[in-house]
C-alpha cells in the first residue's frame, strides 16, 4: 500500500479507452488530426478565452518551455524556493531559457507572497546590465505543500509585480485538484487573476503521459512550435496526446477523479484532527496531506507497510516547529486511491 505519489498508478480507463479509439485508422501526423484540434477548442471553450495550446509528455517539459517563451536568457524568473521547477527539474528551465536564472522566495506551505515579491524585486535593480532582468514568476496551484492560491491571491502576486510588468506562469501539474476545492472556474483561477500561461496538468489527474501548455495571449506563443519541436516533444503521433485530453475532459471526467483524490486527502486529514499522535504540518487543500510524525507513528506505517514521502520542512510556519524525532510524511491521493486503504492508514494512525 503506498501513498508516494500521484503518478505510481497508471491512467483511467476512460483515457485508455480514448487512446484506444484513436487508434485506429490513418491520420495526419505531428499534431495536424482532428484529435488536437478538437482538444483546442474544447481548452478554449473551458477557458472562456482564445488559447494556443502545445501537447507535451512531462511536466518539465511544459515548465521549462513555458518559462523560457516569457523570460530572455538574461531574464529571472521568481519561484518559491520548494517549487518543482527549482527542485525537481534538473536545471532544465535554466537549459531550455538559453540560461535564465530562477531566483528562489521563501513563505510558508510554499506559497510565495506579495510582500516577498516585492522584498525581492526592490534590490534587483532595472536597467543594470550587471544583474539578470526580472521577467517572469511562476507559482504551483497547488502548491509542493499541498495548499492552494484562490484566485484573490493570485491577483495580488500579479499586482505585487506589475511594477516590472513580470509575466506569470503557473505550474498546474495539480490545477484540477485546486480547481475542484475552490469552486471557482478555470477561467477565475488564470487569466482573469493574470495568469498568463498555464502548464495544465494531466498526468497526475489520470492521463498517461499528457501536459499541455495554454498561452492565454496566443501572441506569446509565436516562437513555441520550434521551442517545442527542438526539445524533442512535437509528437508524430500526437493525436494520442490529443486523446488523452480528450478522455479526462469529456464529461468533467477530470473534475470528478480530483474529486475523488481530494475527497480521500480530505478523510485522512480530517481524521487526524479528531484523534492522532500526528498533526497537519499545512492545511489540507487538495489532494496531499503533510503529517507531522512521531517517532512512534514512523514505526507503526513501517510495520503496517505503508510508503510515503519524507518531506522537506523548509516551508513550515515558524511557530510550529518539528520536535525531536518528528519528520514530515507526505501522502498523496490519486484517481485510484482506494477508499479501504485509506481507511487502513486511517486506523494505523489511529490513538
Ligand atoms: C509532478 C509535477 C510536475 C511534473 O513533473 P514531470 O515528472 O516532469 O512530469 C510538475 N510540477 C509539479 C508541482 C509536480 O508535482
Amino acid at each position: 500500500m503506498d501513498f508516494f505519489s500521484d503518478n505510481t498508478v497508471g491512467a483511467s480507463p476512460r483515457v485508455m479507452a480514448a487512446i484506444a479509439a484513436a487508434n485506429d485508422g490513418s491520420l495526419l501526423s505531428y499534431g495536424k488530426d482532428d484529435w488536437t484540434r478538437r482538444v483546442e477548442e474544447r481548452f478554449a471553450a473551458l477557458f472562456e478565452h482564445e488559447v494556443a495550446v502545445f501537447m507535451v509528455l512531462t511536466g518539465t517539459a511544459a515548465n521549462s518551455l513555458a518559462l523560457a517563451s516569457i523570460v530572455r536568457p538574461w531574464g529571472a524568473i521568481l519561484a518559491h524556493q520548494e517549487a518543482h521547477v527549482c527542485e525537481d527539474e534538473c536545471g532544465a528551465p535554466e537549459f531550455f531559457s538559453d540560461g535564465a536564472k530562477l531566483i528562489e522566495l521563501p513563505g510558508v506551505g510554499a506559497k510565495v507572497t506579495p510582500e516577498a515579491v516585492t522584498a525581492t524585486l526592490s534590490r534587483m535593480h532595472a536597467g543594470s546590465v550587471h544583474q539578470v532582468q526580472p521577467q517572469a514568476m511562476t507559482i504551483t496551484q497547488a502548491t509542493e505543500c499541498g495548499t492552494i492560491y484562490t484566485p484573490a491571491e493570485i491577483a495580488a502576486l500579479k499586482q505585487a509585480a506589475a511594477s516590472r510588468d513580470l509575466r506569470l506562469h503557473m505550474d498546474g501539474a495539480r490545477f484540477a485538484n485546486a480547481l475542484v476545492t475552490l469552486g471557482c472556474t478555470p477561467a477565475e483561477m488564470t487569466w482573469k487573476a493574470g495568469v498568463d500561461v498555464l502548464s495544465f496538468g494531466g498526468t497526475k489527474n489520470g492521463a498517461l503521459a499528457a501536459e499541455a501548455v495554454i498561452f492565454f495571449d496566443p501572441t506569446q506563443a509565436e516562437e513555441m512550435q520550434w521551442r517545442r519541436k527542438r526539445a524533442g516533444q512535437t509528437l508524430s503521433k500526437g493525436r494520442l496526446l490529443g486523446a488523452q485530453f480528450e478522455g479526462l475532459l469529456a464529461d468533467d471526467h477530470w473534475l470528478d477523479l480530483a474529486r475523488h483524490a481530494n475527497t480521500q486527502a480530505k478523510r485522512l486529514a480530517d481524521a487526524v484532527a479528531k484523534g492522532s499522535q500526528a498533526r497537519l504540518a499545512w492545511p489540507c487543500q487538495a489532494n496531499e496531506v503533510f503529517l507531522v510524525l512521531p517517532q512512534t507513528l514512523q514505526q507503526r506505517l513501517k510495520a503496517a507497510g505503508i510508503g510515503y514521502h519524507e518531506w522537506s520542512v523548509r516551508s513550515l510556519p515558524p511557530e510550529a516547529p518539528l520536535k525531536d524525532g518528528e519528520i514530515v510524511g507526505r501522502f498523496v491521493m490519486s484517481f485510484a486511491t482506494k477508499p479501504g486503504d485509506v481507511e487502513k492508514l486511517i486506523v494505523t494512525i489511529a490513538d
